[in-house]
């Protein structure tokens, strides 16, 4: 196992990838550029644990020892000697690739940087880095505990001990990890494309109401969400951002056209859940 987890980003996955590990046993420090939103994140998961308590599913004790397993960081630097850093920061290439440079400036050459990128190529964030061998992908899903599968994804050079180490550590928190190989969207999120795309199709053509088509989707093939209630939990800043980053990485094909009514929605700040309104309205 590692002997302490770094996670950068604190937001909806950075949270769940903190109590992930915690709750196993792992030593975690949360950092976000956002110190109020490492606050947030740990408050956040207090609550989550703290209904486990009350619901019998976790011992106070064990609540008190995963609680002191999280803590959190207040600079880069304190992940100095962490040798496990994940990443679910902002999905853009160069933000990702200039944190991981920053990093490596910091830890040892043998810890391992793991990026919860949906959409971007691994391969091509490791390529800024001075040891890309000692970089993976490790992709979560929302939200981080219950969504058991995690694809471990394969860079043109990583090295295989370090998706050995990754695969074990999922495997040691209780989750499924899938091997995947950094093609554009891994596995999920290319075959996700068709659900999400002609979904957002058959909307603008008029043919049916996001909520006909979310209920249409659950009640007949058994989703466990419809689409778009699916584009409101992801948040449509992070879906749009990974139908873009498939379609330019499959060179424009077709198959993969984003939606404009998903564009518009993100430059109107309508991003689902964590603002309130997507396609559907929160209170
Ligand atoms: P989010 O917006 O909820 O959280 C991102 C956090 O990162 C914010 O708190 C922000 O302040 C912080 N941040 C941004 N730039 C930073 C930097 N340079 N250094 C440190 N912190 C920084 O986003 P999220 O939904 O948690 O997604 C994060 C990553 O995980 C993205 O790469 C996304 O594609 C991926 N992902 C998201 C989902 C999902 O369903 N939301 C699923 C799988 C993977």
């Amino acid at each position: 196992m590692f002997k302490r987890i770094g996670v950068i980003g604190s937001g909806a996955m950075g949270r769940g990838i903190a109590q992930l590990f915690a709750t196993a046993g792992q030593q975690v420090l949360l950092y976000d550029v956002r110190a109020e939103a490492v606050d947030q994140a740990l408050a956040f998961n207090r609550e989550l644990l703290e209904r486990n308590v009350a619901k019998g599913r976790m011992t106070a004790e064990a609540l008190a020892a995963t609680l002191e397993r999280m803590q959190p960081a207040g600079s880069l630097a304190e992940l100095a000697e962490c040798d496990l850093l994940i990443e679910a920061i902002v999905e853009k290439l160069e933000v990702k690739q200039q944190l991981f440079v920053e990093l490596e400036g910091l830890i040892s050459d043998d810890a391992v940087l793991a990026t919860n990128t949906s959409s971007l190529s691994v391969t091509r964030i490791a390529a800024a880095c001075r040891r890309p061998e000692r970089v993976a992908g490790f992709h979560f899903f929302n939200p981080v505990t219950l969504m058991k599968l995690v694809e471990v994804v394969r860079g043109e050079r990583t090295e295989a001990e370090v998706i050995d180490r990754l695969v074990a550590l999922a495997e040691h928190a209780g989750h499924f990890p899938a091997i995947t190989p950094d093609t554009p969207g891994f596995l999920v999120n290319h075959a996700g494309r068709a659900y999400g795309t002609e979904a957002q199709r058959i909307l603008s053509e008029g043919v049916a109401t996001a909520e006909q088509i979310d209920r249409i989707l659950r009640d007949g093939p058994g989703f466990k969400m419809g689409p778009f209630e699916l584009f409101d939990l992801t948040g449509l800043d992070i879906s749009h951002a990974v139908m873009e980053s498939v379609h330019d990485q499959f060179y424009q094909d077709p198959r993969y056209t984003p939606s404009y009514l998903a564009a518009q929605r993100v430059a109107a700040g309508l991003l689902g859940r964590k603002t309130g309104q997507g396609y559907y309205r929160y209170e």
